[in-house]
């Protein structure tokens, strides 16, 4: 879509960090993360929100999250992670993506993007 900030870094014209894609999707930073690490799983097809997300591009979607769990894992190494999906109001982006916010233990302070993006590529 046109307007929509998430086509346009699927597009390339938006720089973003990437983390991983696909023909299906791209997972890529948040710009403003609340925790390290928190990244966004973002169908490349235009969706606007979960209502209108095919099952088997949510299945794969799901696949990728349990990917990025491993990777998230092996390199930021939290103690848990939340998956979370935004709707209506609370829905700021309105083309679908599911967030993957690690969790720390203790609590960690919110780093440099480009930091956190360099300990991700380790
Ligand atoms: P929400 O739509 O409320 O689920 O959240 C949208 C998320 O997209 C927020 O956490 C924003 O920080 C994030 N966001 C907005 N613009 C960008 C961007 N250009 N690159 C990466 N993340 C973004
Ligand atoms: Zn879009």
């Amino acid at each position: 879509m046109d307007n929509c900030i998430f086509c346009k870094i699927i597009k390339g014209e938006i720089p973003s960090k990437d983390v991983y894609e696909d023909e299906i999707v791209k997972v890529f930073l948040d710009v403003n993360p609340v925790a390290n690490g928190h990244m966004l799983v973002v169908p490349k097809k235009h969706v606007t929100d979960f209502t209108e997300l095919d099952d088997e591009t949510a299945k794969h979607l799901n696949q990728i999250a349990k990917r990025m769990l491993n990777g998230l894992n092996a390199t930021l190494k939290p103690q848990g992670v939340r998956l979370c999906v935004n709707y209506g109001m609370y829905q700021e982006v309105k083309h679908y993506h599911l967030h993957i916010i690690p969790g720390y233990e203790p609590e960690q302070p919110i780093k440099d993007i480009n930091e956190v993006y360099e300990e991700m590529s380790k």
